[in-house]
């Protein structure tokens, strides 16, 4: 590894990954694509969820009640930091990102290409895999023209990669939920969350490295909850769980779990393996799944892992969300399961208050 992986910015990451590996390196908007695909043609997936800035110049673009994950994902590029990119990839998450894809791609006139990713929603039908098939390969098709021929070879190696990478991913899951990975709530979601930006050469040893040395056979003890929403920001809302002795021991985050912890693969042709991984993720509210099914996932996951309570840390005008939480909440609640709803802001600092209904919360669980 050419980094010290804990001390180089993203963007430091990013130009050595040109310069010394020629990379050509690709701005992915949230949630779900197929990141196997753009790793098989040496293109380096940098995911855009939350960067660390102020809203300044993307507001004039856009409606006040949008989510931050989109304004913010539109100031990065108002202001200039996405030079270093090649191409943007938008997946087609919501209306909110949809909104986005036409404001960078239509209007903005930033000269980058733009890439769309449409993948089926539920409830899946007959003609959904072969759909999604279609959508890999059109994207595939897409991509040849800008970044050259993707041999079937390296995308084959890809494909194994990832699985490998997400079964160590799955573990992480499995020792935490059992009391048995010694980490902090704020270390495992920094080391998870570097699969946004690093290269499978640098991810999957720090990942490893990390499975290895946080592996305890002494069960750890305290209260544990599950985390739900989009993404674990901010993260001082870790913090502050850590700093009061409460442990996340699984969770149903839209940049986590619900688009890695699909089940194994079995297929050995590269579309029909992706497919299947994409098929066999978590219910998602942005996939269009049923809510009694993502209640029943959760539910199954708190039994699992002994959760004691749930918290949904949701972004404030996610409207995927916004559809299933305040029903999912009454369901929980009615199971006799704490439940406790944070809205925020990404990046914003925690108040006071929010820190009061977490600490009386964690009473609660007690
Ligand atoms: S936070 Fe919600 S509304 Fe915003 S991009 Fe993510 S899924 Fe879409």
């Amino acid at each position: 590894m050419h980094l010290d992986l804990e001390t180089r910015t993203r963007k430091d990451y990013i130009r050595e990954q040109k310069s010394l590996h020629g990379r050509k390196v690709m701005g992915v908007f949230p949630a779900q694509y197929p990141r196997e695909l753009l790793l098989a043609m040496n293109i380096l997936p940098v995911e855009i969820w939350d960067p660390p800035l102020r809203t300044r110049e993307a507001s004039a673009h856009l409606q006040s009640y949008i989510c931050s994950v989109v304004s913010l994902g539109l100031e990065l590029i108002l202001q200039g930091k996405c030079s270093d990119l090649d191409a943007f990839l938008f997946p087609h998450t919501c209306d909110s990102i949809q909104n986005l894809a036409s404001i960078v791609n239509d209007y903005l006139g930033i000269h980058k290409p733009c890439y769309f990713f449409y993948h089926p929603k539920a409830p899946y039908k007959r003609a959904s895999r072969p759909y999604y098939i279609s959508q890999l390969k059109e994207l595939k098709s897409g991509l040849e023209k800008q970044f050259g021929e993707l041999r079937e070879t390296d995308l084959k190696r890809s494909v194994d990669r990832w699985e490998e990478i997400r079964k160590d991913i799955s573990k992480c899951y499995l020792l935490r939920s059992e009391g048995r990975l010694n980490t902090s709530n704020r270390a495992f979601y920094s080391i998870l969350r570097r699969v946004e930006y690093l290269h499978p050469d640098d991810f999957h040893p720090l990942l490893t490295n990390f499975l290895q040395s946080g592996r305890t056979e002494t069960e750890r003890q305290g209260h544990g909850v599950l985390l739900s929403g989009v993404l674990p920001n901010p993260p001082e809302v870790l913090d502050h769980l850590d700093a009061i002795g409460v442990r996340v021991v699984d969770d149903d985050l839209l940049s986590c779990s619900r688009r890695f912890l699909s089940g194994p693969v079995s297929n050995s042709d590269p579309y029909e393996a992706m497919a299947e991984t994409y098929f066999s993720l978590p219910p998602c509210s942005t996939r269009g799944s049923a809510i009694e099914e993502r209640l029943n996932h959760i539910l199954k996951k708190i039994r699992s892992s002994r959760a004691d309570g749930v918290i949904f840390l949701i972004v404030k005008f996610c409207e995927p969300e916004f559809f299933d939480v305040p029903i999912l909440a009454d369901s929980l609640k009615k199971e006799g399961i704490p439940v406790l709803v944070l809205e925020n802001e990404i990046n914003q600092a925690l108040s006071g208050q929010i820190v009061t209904r977490i600490e009386a919360f964690a009473e609660m669980l007690g």
